[in-house]
C-alpha cells in the first residue's frame, strides 16, 4: 500500500461531475447499463481513479450488451480511449493508451476470452453461437460461458 497521499478526485466531486449515473459502492469496478450504476471498489489510487474513469466511459459511450466476445474488446478498447482522450485529463491523471498498465489490461482481456473460446474436450477453438455460447467444430461440443462482470480481470500499477 502506497503511504504517500496525492490529491485525488474524491467520489462526491466525481457523482457532481456526472448527475446522471449512479454511483454505488461494489465488490469490483463495474457499469450497469440497466440502472445506470457505477460500481466502485474504492477510490485511493491514481489506478482506482482510471478504473473509475473506464467504467464512466463505459457509461458515456452507452455501452449495453454485446452479442460476440470478440466486440468486448473493441468495446474495452474505446471505454479506455475516452477515459484517457477526454476523462482522465480533467481529473490531472496523466494516462496513455501505450501505458504499459492500459495494453496489459487488454492483454488480459484477449487471453481471457481465448481462454473461454477453447473446447473443454479438445482444446480446439470453438464458434460462439449466441453470447453464451461455444460449439467445437470438431468435436461438437457445446459449452456456456458466463458475461464478463467487471472488466477488472487483473490489477495492474498505475504509476
Ligand atoms: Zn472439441
Ligand atoms: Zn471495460
Amino acid at each position: 500500500m502506497d503511504a504517500t497521499t496525492m490529491p485525488l478526485a474524491n467520489i462526491n466531486k466525481i457523482k457532481h461531475d456526472f448527475p446522471d449515473l449512479n454511483f454505488e459502492k461494489g465488490e469490483t469496478f463495474s457499469w450497469d447499463p440497466n440502472s445506470r450504476t457505477i460500481y466502485y471498489e474504492k477510490l485511493s489510487s491514481k489506478q482506482d481513479l482510471a478504473q473509475l474513469l473506464h467504467e464512466i466511459a463505459h457509461a458515456k459511450l452507452d455501452h449495453k450488451n454485446y452479442q460476440r466476445d470478440i466486440q468486448l474488446i473493441d468495446i474495452e478498447r474505446s471505454a479506455w480511449e475516452y477515459a484517457i482522450n477526454d476523462l482522465a485529463p480533467k481529473y490531472s491523471l496523466k494516462l496513455k493508451m501505450d501505458d504499459s498498465a492500459i495494453q496489459e489490461f487488454l492483454d488480459s482481456y484477449r487471453d481471457w476470452l481465448h481462454k473461454r473460446s477453447l473446447c473443454p474436450q479438445c482444446d480446439a477453438v470453438g464458434l460462439q453461437k449466441d453470447n453464451a455460447t461455444y460449439r467445437c467444430l470438431s468435436c461438437s461440443t457445446e459449452w456456456r460461458v458466463n458475461q464478463a462482470k467487471s472488466c477488472q480481470l487483473k490489477r495492474y500499477q498505475i504509476k
